[in-house]
């Protein structure tokens, strides 16, 4: 199989990259990723605010989701380390906070010699504002005290019967956001989160490209998380006579099989959050992991690196960013900017904790992964590139463990569709 079947071996945004190449970087990834999302507290807990922001285009009420699997289990703040504490936090945090400037090895050591030669790392947690160069809006510790610590691990993204017109509705207005044709000035969301008013039409958007490449990559990133979000709930499907949780083959064929472009679109967000991840190969020796306690923090980052140093080993390059917004004239990554920042707004309308959980989760993944692609020179250390707060990072991984277990699912689903045949 390749993604562009004509072009097999061609490596560009959009999605060219061949299935085997991905599988295959995926055997090494996902034992890695899965290892760095279960086993370490860093990127297991994540702070947001899960029930304070109210969705800015309809009531709620048609959209909640009673049944039980919905609810997420928040935890009691005197049960996660200190360091993240809104008290703790709220010491740390000011306007005046920067990025940390202690300096980490350039290739850290074994950790059994580097442990205790060096002093605690120090924990800055950096401002609550909107970076322009961020695709996403902050869910971050600083956030005023508000918000939840959600364990990840504990809130697995599965099935959890949250559909119907609520869930219909939030998809649509998803995809909605992917008009770029239309005028800047019809977006359905104003840069403040609420309905969009009359605002000054830019005559360049209407140079804009029905099917652009960027266009087409906005569509791809968000129908590539929807279809990995379906694959995992009909992987981790409860059977509601049995009450037990097993992958369901009719609803993944029911949702893939006549849509192979579903599946493409994983493929492709992986080799999006991939090559992020891989060109953080050069920040994340001088980036702080805080966590409280520096072994945990040498742990974290010594297995940090080792995914995005393997992320980066194949080779070509599995996704090339920098044949896209080449025409600055139209300011195309501006828009494309702030219809993703749309998309993440739109989360604060899925009536379901654990499904806006994981939908603010991957959100901020791949606002991240485009920060990275965009804004970052994978040459210089993080000194020398925009901050990663610390919920991007946990975001970014954790989504890409979403992507990678998408793929292990769906060899598991190929696998139940070969032993059906043979019984047939
Ligand atoms: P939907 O998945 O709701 O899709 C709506 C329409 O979009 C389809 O009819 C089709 O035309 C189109 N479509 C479907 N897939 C794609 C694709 N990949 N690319 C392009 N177009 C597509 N449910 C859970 O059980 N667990 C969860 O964790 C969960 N998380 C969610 C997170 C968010 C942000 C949202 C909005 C919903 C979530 N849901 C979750 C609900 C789930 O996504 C579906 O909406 C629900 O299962 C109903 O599915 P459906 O078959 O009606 O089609």
């Amino acid at each position: 199989h390749s993604i562009c079947p004509n072009k097999p071996n061609e490596l560009v945004p959009d999605g060219c990259a061949s299935y085997s190449t991905i599988e295959e970087l995926n055997e090494k990834l996902y034992p890695l990723v899965n290892d760095i999302t279960q086993e370490t507290d860093y990127f297991a807990y994540y702070r947001l605010d899960l029930f304070g922001r109210t969705c800015p285009f309809w009531s709620d009420d048609d959209g909640m989701c009673g049944n039980i699997a919905c609810a997420v289990t928040t935890i009691d703040e005197k049960d996660i380390p200190p360091i993240w504490r809104a008290e703790e936090l709220g010491k740390l945090a000011g306007p005046k906070a920067s990025h940390p400037v202690t300096r980490q090895p350039e290739e850290p050591s074994p950790l059994a010699g580097a442990l205790g030669e060096e002093t605690e790392e120090s924990c800055v947690v950096e401002e609550d504002e909107c970076d322009e160069r961020d695709y996403c809006l902050p869910e971050d510790e600083s956030a005023g005290g508000k918000g939840d610590y959600v364990s990840l691990t504990e809130n697995p993204e599965r099935f959890t019967g949250y559909a119907g017109a609520g869930a219909a509705n939030v998809w649509k207005a998803i995809y909605r956001e992917n008009c770029f044709s239309k005028p800047r000035g019809e977006s359905s969301l104003d840069s403040a989160g609420g309905l969009a008013g009359a605002r000054k039409l830019d005559l360049s958007d209407l140079e804009v490209d029905d099917e652009c490449l960027e266009k087409r990559v906005f569509h791809r990133v968000i129908s590539g998380m929807h279809a990995s979000i379906s694959m995992h709930l009909c992987w981790d499907y409860l059977n509601q006579s049995t009450g037990e949780w097993s992958p369901n083959l009719s609803c993944f064929v029911s949702r893939f099989e006549n849509y192979p472009e579903r599946l493409q679109n994983i493929y492709f967000n992986y080799a999006l959050l991939a090559r992020a991840i891989g060109k953080l190969r050069n920040y994340l020796p001088t980036y702080t992991f805080c966590s409280g306690d520096y072994y945990q923090n040498r742990i974290t980052k010594t297995k940090a690196l080792k995914l995005a140093n393997t992320a980066a080993s194949t080779t070509p390059q599995i996704f090339d960013e920098s044949s896209m917004f080449r025409n600055e004239m139209v300011g195309l990554k501006e828009e494309f900017r702030s219809r993703f920042r749309n998309v993440s707004r739109l989360m604060n309308c899925v009536g379901c904790d654990k499904c806006r959980l994981w939908g603010k989760v991957q959100t901020q993944g791949y606002g991240t992964a485009l920060k990275i692609l965009f804004e970052f020179d994978e040459s210089k250390n993080a000194n020398g590139n925009p901050v990663l707060r610390r919920t991007e990072m946990v975001a970014l991984f954790n989504t890409f463990g979403r992507v990678s277990h998408s793929l292990r699912a769906l060899e598991g689903f190929n696998r139940m569709l070969n032993e059906k045949d043979e019984t047939e």
